[in-house]
């Protein structure tokens, strides 16, 4: 069977069951089977490769599971983040290109300082945490993952970048890192945040991104007051707290943390000038 062929179907098939980025995701599958990136699929396609019949039933296996909405990270099991590959499945929440602009605000508010700490809470698969580590070598980057699901795909991933010295713990953000108390410059969270009775609008989010990353109590706020709470017991004086949050909640957060006494408190817009994030200084 054409490799060509075999793709224009697969994106039809895709994009007739709802899939945004069908040809696309066509593409990287194939190269998960085969072993190539994006542009090899590309141009083997182009040149006319034949595939063996284990080649074209393992691509029609992978083909099925997509069309039927899991999320193409979770068949290839990896997700890139900056500049991260990290390790992803089932039971961890997968690291969207939105957060990259949330990590950068916490790196862009890292101190140069030798041993600046920064805290990321609810770190998922490791995504923040290990960018702030990665990129901002003067750093000491703490981590903490609640769900037992989740940690093991976070451990493998800070195992992976072990090098960066980034730390992690299964715990509970809402009391995480009594030690670290007043030390820490830079606290980060891409909490939960969605209201309970809103459903994500992709199947892909709504089955099988996991519940306890995904929504955050009536108003999608109580997991935003828990790190507002651990971020003003962990922060020093001056230090910073950054909180992603849906498009929707900016307004809601701005004033949750003047409430709660945090200063300079800025609302941030996302690379679709969408606001997303919220930064505060202790
Ligand atoms: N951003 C998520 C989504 O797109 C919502 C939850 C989160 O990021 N904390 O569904």
């Amino acid at each position: 069977m054409l490799l060509r062929d075999l793709i224009d179907h697969a994106a039809a098939a895709f994009e007739s069951a709802g899939i945004h980025s069908a040809k696309v995701d066509a593409e990287l599958l194939v190269g998960h089977v085969l072993g190539l990136s994006r542009g090899g699929v590309q141009a083997a396609a182009m040149a006319g490769r034949q595939l063996t019949d284990t080649e074209a039933e393992e691509i029609t296996n992978v083909f099925g599971r997509r069309r039927a909405r899991q999320p193409l990270q979770h068949i290839t099991g990896v997700a890139y983040f900056r500049n991260l590959e990290l390790k992803v499945g089932s039971g961890v929440f997968i690291p969207r290109p939105e957060t990259e602009f949330v990590a950068q605000l916490a790196i862009d508010a890292m101190p140069e300082t030798e041993n600046s700490i920064a805290v990321d809470l609810g770190t998922g698969s490791g995504a923040i945490a290990l960018s702030i580590a990665t990129e901002v070598p003067t750093s000491q980057v703490f981590a903490v993952e609640k769900s037992e699901q989740a940690y093991a795909y976070t451990a493998a991933n800070f195992a992976k970048y072990a090098d960066s010295g980034a730390k992690l713990v299964l715990g509970d953000l809402a009391d995480a890192f009594v030690e670290l108390e007043n030390q820490v410059a830079v606290v980060v969270s891409n909490p939960p945040y969605i209201p309970a009775a809103a459903i994500p609008r992709d199947v892909e989010v709504h089955l099988h991104d996991p519940d306890l990353a995904l929504y955050g109590g009536e108003d999608g706020l109580d997991v935003i007051r828990l790190v507002s709470a651990s971020a003003t017991r962990l922060l020093m004086p001056g230090g910073a707290l950054i909180i992603e949050h849906a498009d929707s909640q900016s307004e809601q957060v701005v004033q949750l943390l003047l409430a709660e006494g945090w200063r300079e408190v800025r609302a941030h817009q996302d690379l679709t000038a969408r606001y997303r994030a919220v930064t505060a200084i202790k």
